[in-house]
Protein backbone atom coordinates (compact mmCIF):
# COMPACT_ATOMS: atom_id res chain seq x y z
CA UNK A 1 0.00 0.00 0.00
CA UNK A 2 1.89 3.12 -1.33
CA UNK A 3 1.07 5.87 1.55
CA UNK A 4 -0.50 9.10 -0.54
CA UNK A 5 2.22 11.80 -0.01
CA UNK A 6 -0.77 13.84 0.01
CA UNK A 7 -1.80 12.48 3.69
CA UNK A 8 2.18 13.29 4.79
CA UNK A 9 2.04 17.00 3.48
CA UNK A 10 -1.40 17.32 5.29
CA UNK A 11 0.36 16.50 8.46
CA UNK A 12 2.99 18.90 7.49
CA UNK A 13 1.01 21.88 7.09
CA UNK A 14 -0.67 21.56 10.25
CA UNK A 15 2.67 21.19 11.58
CA UNK A 16 3.55 24.45 9.87
CA UNK A 17 0.69 26.56 10.92
CA UNK A 18 1.82 25.35 14.20
CA UNK A 19 4.63 26.91 13.76
CA UNK A 20 3.36 29.77 12.64
CA UNK A 21 1.09 30.01 15.44
CA UNK A 22 3.79 29.52 18.34
CA UNK A 23 5.43 33.09 16.83
CA UNK A 24 2.28 34.52 18.09
CA UNK A 25 2.87 33.12 21.30
CA UNK A 26 5.96 34.41 21.81
CA UNK A 27 5.27 37.74 20.55
CA UNK A 28 4.55 40.83 22.50
CA UNK A 29 0.82 41.33 22.84
CA UNK A 30 1.27 44.69 21.10
CA UNK A 31 2.46 42.47 17.79
CA UNK A 32 5.37 41.24 16.01
CA UNK A 33 8.74 43.19 16.13
CA UNK A 34 10.99 42.76 12.88
CA UNK A 35 12.50 39.71 13.22
CA UNK A 36 9.56 37.82 14.12
CA UNK A 37 7.89 39.22 10.89
CA UNK A 38 10.41 38.13 8.98
CA UNK A 39 10.58 34.72 10.97
CA UNK A 40 6.34 34.67 9.80
CA UNK A 41 7.07 35.71 6.08
CA UNK A 42 9.77 32.62 6.24
CA UNK A 43 7.16 30.17 7.69
CA UNK A 44 4.48 31.60 5.56
CA UNK A 45 6.29 30.71 2.51
CA UNK A 46 7.70 27.29 3.84
CA UNK A 47 3.63 26.86 4.34
CA UNK A 48 3.05 27.88 0.74
CA UNK A 49 5.51 25.16 -0.52
CA UNK A 50 3.70 22.28 1.27
CA UNK A 51 0.94 23.43 0.03
CA UNK A 52 2.04 23.43 -3.83
CA UNK A 53 3.41 19.89 -3.01
CA UNK A 54 0.03 19.11 -1.40
CA UNK A 55 -1.72 20.42 -4.61
CA UNK A 56 0.71 18.34 -6.92
CA UNK A 57 0.77 15.12 -4.75
CA UNK A 58 4.90 15.41 -5.47
CA UNK A 59 7.58 15.95 -2.83
CA UNK A 60 9.64 14.40 -0.30
CA UNK A 61 9.10 13.61 3.36
CA UNK A 62 10.08 16.77 5.04
CA UNK A 63 8.91 15.16 9.01
CA UNK A 64 8.68 12.20 9.74
CA UNK A 65 9.41 12.73 13.63
CA UNK A 66 7.91 15.23 16.29
CA UNK A 67 10.74 15.94 18.66
CA UNK A 68 13.11 13.57 17.50
CA UNK A 69 11.31 10.45 18.26
CA UNK A 70 7.09 10.59 17.65
CA UNK A 71 6.42 8.99 14.37
CA UNK A 72 3.41 10.79 12.80
CA UNK A 73 0.53 8.77 13.29
CA UNK A 74 -1.42 8.04 9.82
CA UNK A 75 -3.13 4.95 11.00
CA UNK A 76 -6.91 6.87 10.19
CA UNK A 77 -5.74 8.15 7.12
CA UNK A 78 -3.94 5.99 5.32
CA UNK A 79 -5.69 2.87 7.17
CA UNK A 80 -9.02 0.94 7.69
CA UNK A 81 -8.46 0.43 11.50
CA UNK A 82 -10.85 -2.46 12.35
CA UNK A 83 -8.71 -2.80 15.85
CA UNK A 84 -11.70 -3.13 18.64
CA UNK A 85 -10.58 -0.50 21.14
CA UNK A 86 -10.11 2.17 18.54
CA UNK A 87 -13.05 2.27 16.20
CA UNK A 88 -15.54 4.33 18.14
CA UNK A 89 -13.24 6.52 20.00
CA UNK A 90 -11.72 7.87 16.62
CA UNK A 91 -12.10 11.70 17.19
CA UNK A 92 -14.32 13.86 14.92
CA UNK A 93 -12.97 16.25 13.22
CA UNK A 94 -14.33 18.93 15.72
CA UNK A 95 -13.01 16.91 18.30
CA UNK A 96 -9.42 17.71 16.72
CA UNK A 97 -9.95 20.74 16.35
CA UNK A 98 -10.77 21.31 19.91
CA UNK A 99 -7.62 20.03 20.40
CA UNK A 100 -5.87 22.08 18.69
CA UNK A 101 -7.66 25.33 20.25
CA UNK A 102 -7.43 23.81 24.18
CA UNK A 103 -4.60 21.43 23.62
CA UNK A 104 -3.10 23.71 26.77
CA UNK A 105 -2.96 22.40 30.04
CA UNK A 106 -5.74 23.83 32.41
CA UNK A 107 -7.58 25.30 29.40
CA UNK A 108 -11.08 24.48 30.37
CA UNK A 109 -10.18 26.92 33.56
CA UNK A 110 -10.43 30.30 31.87
CA UNK A 111 -13.61 31.44 33.61
CA UNK A 112 -13.67 29.18 36.57
CA UNK A 113 -15.23 31.18 39.51
CA UNK A 114 -16.35 30.15 42.84
CA UNK A 115 -17.68 27.69 43.64
CA UNK A 116 -14.55 26.25 41.94
CA UNK A 117 -15.36 23.11 40.34
CA UNK A 118 -15.27 22.00 37.25
CA UNK A 119 -18.77 21.26 36.65
CA UNK A 120 -20.21 24.15 37.62
CA UNK A 121 -18.29 26.18 34.91
CA UNK A 122 -20.35 28.50 32.40
CA UNK A 123 -18.11 29.74 30.58
CA UNK A 124 -17.56 27.54 27.98
CA UNK A 125 -20.98 26.13 28.66
CA UNK A 126 -19.36 22.82 30.66
CA UNK A 127 -21.91 22.43 33.38
CA UNK A 128 -24.77 22.76 30.55
CA UNK A 129 -22.27 19.55 28.85
CA UNK A 130 -23.11 18.03 32.15
CA UNK A 131 -26.70 18.49 32.56
CA UNK A 132 -26.94 17.13 28.43
CA UNK A 133 -24.85 14.22 29.33
CA UNK A 134 -26.81 12.73 32.09
CA UNK A 135 -29.82 13.62 29.99
CA UNK A 136 -28.40 11.63 27.17
CA UNK A 137 -27.89 8.68 29.48
CA UNK A 138 -31.18 9.45 31.02
CA UNK A 139 -29.54 9.80 34.32
CA UNK A 140 -29.95 12.61 37.20
CA UNK A 141 -26.52 13.44 37.52
CA UNK A 142 -23.37 13.03 35.75
CA UNK A 143 -19.25 13.37 35.96
CA UNK A 144 -16.49 13.13 33.69
CA UNK A 145 -13.83 10.88 34.67
CA UNK A 146 -10.19 9.91 33.38
CA UNK A 147 -11.70 7.14 31.96
CA UNK A 148 -14.67 4.56 32.51
CA UNK A 149 -12.08 2.88 35.34
CA UNK A 150 -11.83 5.62 37.05
CA UNK A 151 -15.85 5.65 37.17
CA UNK A 152 -16.06 2.11 39.03
CA UNK A 153 -12.97 3.33 40.93
CA UNK A 154 -15.40 6.41 42.84
CA UNK A 155 -18.20 4.03 42.91
CA UNK A 156 -16.53 1.05 44.10
CA UNK A 157 -14.23 3.66 46.56
CA UNK A 158 -18.01 4.77 47.82
CA UNK A 159 -19.85 1.29 48.24
CA UNK A 160 -17.11 -1.23 49.41
CA UNK A 161 -15.31 -1.20 52.13
CA UNK A 162 -12.86 -4.00 52.82
CA UNK A 163 -13.54 -7.74 53.20
CA UNK A 164 -16.64 -6.50 51.22
CA UNK A 165 -18.27 -8.09 48.17
CA UNK A 166 -18.87 -7.02 44.72
CA UNK A 167 -20.53 -8.78 42.03
CA UNK A 168 -19.03 -9.24 38.78
CA UNK A 169 -18.78 -11.01 35.39
CA UNK A 170 -16.72 -13.99 34.56
CA UNK A 171 -16.14 -11.51 31.47
CA UNK A 172 -15.61 -8.43 33.22
CA UNK A 173 -13.21 -5.66 32.23
CA UNK A 174 -9.75 -5.89 34.45
CA UNK A 175 -10.76 -2.64 35.45
CA UNK A 176 -13.49 -3.69 37.67
CA UNK A 177 -11.47 -6.04 39.23
CA UNK A 178 -8.96 -3.54 40.23
CA UNK A 179 -10.88 -0.95 40.80
CA UNK A 180 -12.67 -3.68 43.89
CA UNK A 181 -9.34 -4.80 44.33
CA UNK A 182 -8.24 -0.74 45.34
CA UNK A 183 -11.18 -0.39 47.54
CA UNK A 184 -10.20 -3.67 49.53
CA UNK A 185 -13.32 -5.90 48.19
CA UNK A 186 -13.63 -9.32 46.72
CA UNK A 187 -14.97 -9.65 43.57
CA UNK A 188 -17.27 -12.89 42.81
CA UNK A 189 -18.01 -13.68 39.11
CA UNK A 190 -21.25 -15.01 37.95
CA UNK A 191 -20.35 -17.83 35.62
CA UNK A 192 -21.51 -17.60 31.80
CA UNK A 193 -24.29 -20.01 30.00
CA UNK A 194 -23.46 -22.51 26.98
CA UNK A 195 -23.84 -19.28 24.85
CA UNK A 196 -21.69 -17.15 26.94
CA UNK A 197 -23.86 -14.72 28.16
CA UNK A 198 -24.99 -13.78 31.71
CA UNK A 199 -28.14 -14.60 32.50
CA UNK A 200 -30.62 -12.53 35.23
CA UNK A 201 -31.20 -16.38 36.71
CA UNK A 202 -27.22 -16.78 37.11
CA UNK A 203 -26.96 -13.65 38.53
CA UNK A 204 -29.19 -14.51 41.50
CA UNK A 205 -27.78 -17.76 41.82
CA UNK A 206 -24.72 -16.42 42.46
CA UNK A 207 -25.98 -13.39 44.96
CA UNK A 208 -27.78 -16.41 46.84
CA UNK A 209 -24.27 -18.60 46.92
CA UNK A 210 -22.66 -15.15 47.95
CA UNK A 211 -24.67 -14.76 50.85
CA UNK A 212 -25.05 -18.01 51.96
CA UNK A 213 -21.37 -19.01 52.22
CA UNK A 214 -20.26 -15.65 53.49
CA UNK A 215 -23.00 -14.29 55.26
CA UNK A 216 -23.12 -10.85 53.13
CA UNK A 217 -25.30 -9.13 51.01
CA UNK A 218 -23.19 -8.08 47.88
CA UNK A 219 -22.35 -4.05 48.08
CA UNK A 220 -22.94 -3.86 44.14
CA UNK A 221 -23.44 -5.78 41.04
CA UNK A 222 -21.13 -4.03 38.02
CA UNK A 223 -22.37 -5.51 35.01
CA UNK A 224 -21.53 -4.98 31.16
CA UNK A 225 -23.98 -4.46 29.11
CA UNK A 226 -21.75 -5.91 26.54
CA UNK A 227 -18.20 -7.12 27.45
CA UNK A 228 -15.08 -6.65 25.63
CA UNK A 229 -14.37 -10.13 24.82
CA UNK A 230 -17.22 -11.23 22.30
CA UNK A 231 -19.13 -8.22 22.64
CA UNK A 232 -21.99 -10.45 23.76
CA UNK A 233 -25.09 -8.98 25.01
CA UNK A 234 -25.74 -9.70 28.37
CA UNK A 235 -29.16 -9.81 30.56
CA UNK A 236 -28.80 -6.48 31.93
CA UNK A 237 -32.17 -5.19 32.64
CA UNK A 238 -32.89 -8.72 34.23
CA UNK A 239 -29.86 -8.15 36.00
CA UNK A 240 -30.84 -4.97 37.48
CA UNK A 241 -34.22 -6.01 38.85
CA UNK A 242 -32.48 -9.51 40.39
CA UNK A 243 -29.59 -6.92 41.87
CA UNK A 244 -32.79 -4.76 43.37
CA UNK A 245 -34.62 -7.56 44.86
CA UNK A 246 -32.05 -7.89 46.98
CA UNK A 247 -31.41 -4.03 47.66
CA UNK A 248 -27.93 -4.05 45.63
CA UNK A 249 -27.08 -1.19 43.40
CA UNK A 250 -26.11 -2.14 39.54
CA UNK A 251 -23.34 -0.20 38.11
CA UNK A 252 -23.97 -0.46 34.60
CA UNK A 253 -20.39 -0.89 32.42
CA UNK A 254 -21.52 0.92 29.31
CA UNK A 255 -17.59 1.19 27.86
CA UNK A 256 -18.82 -0.34 24.36
CA UNK A 257 -22.31 1.07 24.22
CA UNK A 258 -22.51 4.72 25.46
CA UNK A 259 -21.65 7.07 22.56
CA UNK A 260 -22.68 4.07 20.06
CA UNK A 261 -26.03 2.76 20.88
CA UNK A 262 -28.87 4.42 22.93
CA UNK A 263 -28.20 3.75 26.51
CA UNK A 264 -31.67 4.91 28.84
CA UNK A 265 -30.34 4.39 32.32
CA UNK A 266 -33.49 4.72 34.08
CA UNK A 267 -35.37 1.82 31.34
CA UNK A 268 -32.36 -0.24 32.29
CA UNK A 269 -32.77 -0.08 36.13
CA UNK A 270 -28.78 1.13 36.51
CA UNK A 271 -28.14 2.85 39.51
CA UNK A 272 -24.38 3.75 37.68
CA UNK A 273 -24.27 4.16 34.32
CA UNK A 274 -20.80 4.42 33.26
CA UNK A 275 -18.72 4.85 29.82
CA UNK A 276 -15.59 5.75 28.03
CA UNK A 277 -15.02 8.94 26.15
CA UNK A 278 -11.52 7.48 24.59
CA UNK A 279 -13.51 4.01 23.59
CA UNK A 280 -16.75 4.84 22.97
CA UNK A 281 -17.17 8.86 22.68
CA UNK A 282 -14.57 10.09 19.74
CA UNK A 283 -12.77 11.39 22.77
CA UNK A 284 -9.41 12.36 23.66
CA UNK A 285 -7.99 9.91 26.32
CA UNK A 286 -8.20 9.90 29.40
CA UNK A 287 -11.69 10.60 29.42
CA UNK A 288 -15.36 8.77 30.30
CA UNK A 289 -18.25 9.59 32.07
CA UNK A 290 -20.04 8.28 35.55
CA UNK A 291 -23.89 9.38 35.78
CA UNK A 292 -25.83 8.57 38.60
CA UNK A 293 -29.56 8.74 40.39
CA UNK A 294 -30.52 11.46 42.98
CA UNK A 295 -30.38 8.56 45.12
CA UNK A 296 -26.49 7.80 44.93
CA UNK A 297 -25.30 11.03 44.05
CA UNK A 298 -24.77 12.18 47.67
CA UNK A 299 -23.35 8.54 48.36
CA UNK A 300 -20.77 8.52 45.21
CA UNK A 301 -20.23 12.55 44.87
CA UNK A 302 -20.24 13.32 48.48
CA UNK A 303 -18.54 16.60 48.81
CA UNK A 304 -15.34 17.06 51.05
CA UNK A 305 -15.80 17.18 55.13
CA UNK A 306 -11.66 17.51 55.89
CA UNK A 307 -10.45 20.22 57.80
CA UNK A 308 -6.87 21.32 57.95
CA UNK A 309 -6.01 20.89 61.86
CA UNK A 310 -3.96 24.24 61.83
CA UNK A 311 -4.94 26.15 59.15
CA UNK A 312 -8.94 24.95 59.69
CA UNK A 313 -8.87 25.24 55.88
CA UNK A 314 -11.90 23.53 54.12
CA UNK A 315 -12.82 22.78 50.19
CA UNK A 316 -16.24 23.40 50.58
CA UNK A 317 -18.07 21.29 47.57
CA UNK A 318 -14.71 19.63 46.21
CA UNK A 319 -16.28 16.18 45.52
CA UNK A 320 -14.11 13.49 47.41
CA UNK A 321 -13.93 11.05 44.80
CA UNK A 322 -13.54 13.18 42.19
CA UNK A 323 -10.56 14.45 43.68
CA UNK A 324 -12.09 18.26 43.15
CA UNK A 325 -11.86 18.51 39.50
CA UNK A 326 -11.56 15.91 36.86
CA UNK A 327 -10.58 16.89 32.93
CA UNK A 328 -9.40 20.34 33.08
CA UNK A 329 -8.21 20.39 29.22
CA UNK A 330 -8.63 19.24 25.80
CA UNK A 331 -9.99 15.66 27.33
CA UNK A 332 -13.17 17.35 27.88
CA UNK A 333 -13.17 19.79 24.90
CA UNK A 334 -12.88 17.01 22.69
CA UNK A 335 -15.44 15.30 24.35
CA UNK A 336 -17.48 18.18 24.44
CA UNK A 337 -16.60 18.60 20.88
CA UNK A 338 -17.69 15.56 19.84
CA UNK A 339 -20.67 15.24 21.77
CA UNK A 340 -23.58 16.47 18.98
CA UNK A 341 -22.04 13.74 16.70
CA UNK A 342 -22.02 11.35 19.13
CA UNK A 343 -26.04 12.03 19.79
CA UNK A 344 -26.50 11.86 16.69
CA UNK A 345 -24.44 8.36 15.76
CA UNK A 346 -26.63 5.96 18.46
CA UNK A 347 -29.46 6.68 16.30
CA UNK A 348 -28.00 4.76 13.33
CA UNK A 349 -26.58 1.51 15.92
CA UNK A 350 -28.67 -0.34 13.83
CA UNK A 351 -26.69 0.48 10.52
CA UNK A 352 -23.68 -0.14 12.63
CA UNK A 353 -25.17 -4.10 13.22
CA UNK A 354 -25.67 -4.38 10.05
CA UNK A 355 -22.47 -3.40 8.33
CA UNK A 356 -20.94 -6.17 11.20
CA UNK A 357 -22.93 -8.73 10.53
CA UNK A 358 -22.21 -8.19 6.64
CA UNK A 359 -18.93 -8.54 7.30
CA UNK A 360 -18.91 -11.40 9.48
CA UNK A 361 -21.07 -12.95 7.11
CA UNK A 362 -18.55 -13.05 4.63
CA UNK A 363 -15.87 -13.86 7.01
CA UNK A 364 -18.08 -16.97 7.22
CA UNK A 365 -18.21 -17.98 3.70
CA UNK A 366 -14.86 -18.40 4.27
CA UNK A 367 -14.56 -22.24 4.33
CA UNK A 368 -13.91 -23.17 7.98
CA UNK A 369 -14.47 -19.40 9.29
CA UNK A 370 -16.36 -19.92 12.39
CA UNK A 371 -17.91 -16.53 14.79
CA UNK A 372 -16.95 -16.84 18.63
CA UNK A 373 -19.40 -14.15 19.61
CA UNK A 374 -22.98 -14.82 19.46
CA UNK A 375 -24.62 -14.59 15.87
CA UNK A 376 -26.00 -12.80 14.41
CA UNK A 377 -24.19 -10.18 15.80
CA UNK A 378 -25.43 -7.31 18.02
CA UNK A 379 -22.73 -5.48 18.34
CA UNK A 380 -19.98 -3.88 16.14
CA UNK A 381 -17.29 -5.54 17.39
CA UNK A 382 -17.21 -9.56 17.06
CA UNK A 383 -14.51 -12.39 18.08
CA UNK A 384 -13.79 -14.97 15.08
CA UNK A 385 -11.83 -17.76 14.86
CA UNK A 386 -10.48 -18.57 11.76
CA UNK A 387 -8.07 -21.45 12.84
CA UNK A 388 -9.46 -23.96 10.62
CA UNK A 389 -9.38 -21.39 7.58
CA UNK A 390 -6.58 -18.71 7.66
CA UNK A 391 -4.62 -19.99 10.37
CA UNK A 392 -3.87 -23.66 7.88
CA UNK A 393 -2.04 -20.88 5.55
CA UNK A 394 0.09 -19.91 8.02
CA UNK A 395 1.49 -23.78 8.98
CA UNK A 396 3.12 -23.64 5.85
CA UNK A 397 3.40 -20.08 4.74
CA UNK A 398 7.12 -18.82 5.45
CA UNK A 399 6.08 -15.65 7.16
CA UNK A 400 3.80 -18.31 9.24
CA UNK A 401 0.76 -16.35 10.88
CA UNK A 402 2.14 -12.57 9.90
CA UNK A 403 1.22 -13.53 6.28
CA UNK A 404 -2.30 -12.40 6.82
CA UNK A 405 -1.12 -9.00 8.55
CA UNK A 406 1.18 -8.55 5.67
CA UNK A 407 -1.62 -9.25 3.23
CA UNK A 408 -4.18 -7.12 5.01
CA UNK A 409 -1.49 -4.22 5.13
CA UNK A 410 -0.98 -4.01 1.54
CA UNK A 411 -4.35 -3.91 1.19
CA UNK A 412 -4.44 -0.69 3.62
CA UNK A 413 -6.08 -2.91 6.51
CA UNK A 414 -4.54 -2.36 9.89
CA UNK A 415 -6.18 -3.46 13.86
CA UNK A 416 -5.10 -7.01 13.70
CA UNK A 417 -2.64 -8.48 15.66
CA UNK A 418 0.05 -9.44 13.79
CA UNK A 419 0.49 -13.03 13.84
CA UNK A 420 -3.09 -13.73 14.68
CA UNK A 421 -4.92 -16.42 12.64
CA UNK A 422 -7.15 -18.10 15.52
CA UNK A 423 -9.04 -16.58 17.32
CA UNK A 424 -9.01 -12.69 17.04
CA UNK A 425 -11.53 -9.55 17.31
CA UNK A 426 -12.69 -6.89 14.76
CA UNK A 427 -14.95 -3.96 14.99
CA UNK A 428 -16.46 -2.34 11.84
CA UNK A 429 -18.06 0.61 14.16
CA UNK A 430 -18.06 3.90 11.91
CA UNK A 431 -16.74 2.60 8.60
CA UNK A 432 -18.71 3.44 5.91
CA UNK A 433 -20.35 0.71 3.39
CA UNK A 434 -17.50 1.21 0.69
CA UNK A 435 -14.94 0.52 3.36
CA UNK A 436 -17.20 -2.40 4.85
CA UNK A 437 -17.68 -3.96 1.67
CA UNK A 438 -13.62 -3.02 0.93
CA UNK A 439 -13.03 -5.13 3.67
CA UNK A 440 -15.37 -7.90 3.09
CA UNK A 441 -13.44 -8.29 -0.72
CA UNK A 442 -10.52 -8.11 0.68
CA UNK A 443 -10.84 -10.99 3.11
CA UNK A 444 -12.80 -13.13 0.62
CA UNK A 445 -9.42 -12.21 -2.02
CA UNK A 446 -6.77 -13.24 0.62
CA UNK A 447 -8.49 -16.71 1.17
CA UNK A 448 -8.54 -17.35 -2.32
CA UNK A 449 -5.50 -16.40 -3.02
CA UNK A 450 -4.51 -18.88 -0.69
CA UNK A 451 -6.43 -21.60 -2.14
CA UNK A 452 -9.41 -21.18 0.80
CA UNK A 453 -13.02 -21.83 -0.60
CA UNK A 454 -15.12 -19.14 -0.97
CA UNK A 455 -18.71 -20.27 -0.64
CA UNK A 456 -21.22 -17.48 -2.38
CA UNK A 457 -23.39 -17.21 0.15
CA UNK A 458 -26.37 -15.39 -1.67
CA UNK A 459 -24.58 -11.80 -1.96
C1 LIG B 1 -12.34 -0.67 27.62
C2 LIG B 1 -13.17 -1.17 28.73
C3 LIG B 1 -13.05 -0.63 30.01
C4 LIG B 1 -12.02 0.40 30.37
O1 LIG B 1 -12.35 1.67 29.83
P1 LIG B 1 -11.42 2.92 30.11
O2 LIG B 1 -12.26 4.08 29.67
O3 LIG B 1 -10.17 2.76 29.32
O4 LIG B 1 -11.13 2.96 31.58
C5 LIG B 1 -13.90 -1.11 30.98
N1 LIG B 1 -14.80 -2.06 30.73
C6 LIG B 1 -14.95 -2.61 29.50
C7 LIG B 1 -15.98 -3.65 29.27
C8 LIG B 1 -14.13 -2.19 28.47
O5 LIG B 1 -14.29 -2.74 27.28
Amino acid sequence: MVQDIRIQKTFEALFALEDIREIFREALPTGLDETEDREFMKKVSELKEIISELESGKGNVKVSRLAGNLPIRDKEESFINIQPIQAAGRLTVEARKALIAYGDGYSTCDSCKKPFRLDKITKPGIADFHTELAEFLNMDEARVVPGARRGFQAVASSLVEKGDIAIVSALSHYTEFLSVENAGGIVKEVPLNENNVITAEATAEKIEAVIRETGKVPKIVMMDHFDYLFANEHEIKEIAKVSHQYDIPLLYNGAYTVGVMPVDGKALGADFVVGSGHKSMASVAPSGVLATTEEWAPVVFRTTQMKGDLTARKFGIKEVEMLGCTLMGGTLFSMMASFPAVQERVKHWDEEVNKSNYLVDKILSISGSRVLSEYPRKHALTKIDTTDSFDTVAKTHPKRGYYLHDELSKRGITGVFPGATKAWKLSTYGLSWPKVRYLADSFAEIAEKYGLEVRENGE
